[in-house]
């Protein structure tokens, strides 16, 4: 017999092990030009910069 699982697991004991799946909180960070929360090593939606740097042009909006 191969490497194979001899029984099924049950549907709660396969939640039980993904109870812990959705638990890491995505890493955010401060703006440190307008202080506003920003996902980490990405440019910052409020103002458009990312290590004080223009890198997005916010002031052109629709
Ligand atoms: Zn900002």
């Amino acid at each position: 017999m191969g490497p194979l699982p001899k029984k099924r697991h049950s549907i709660s004991r396969r939640n039980k092990r993904r109870s812990h799946d959705g638990l890491t909180l995505k890493q955010l960070d401060r703006c440190e030009n307008c202080g506003s929360y920003r996902l980490a090593h990405h440019v910052c939606p409020n103002c458009g910069q990312y290590r004080g740097r223009q890198v997005v042009d916010v002031t052109s909006e629709k």
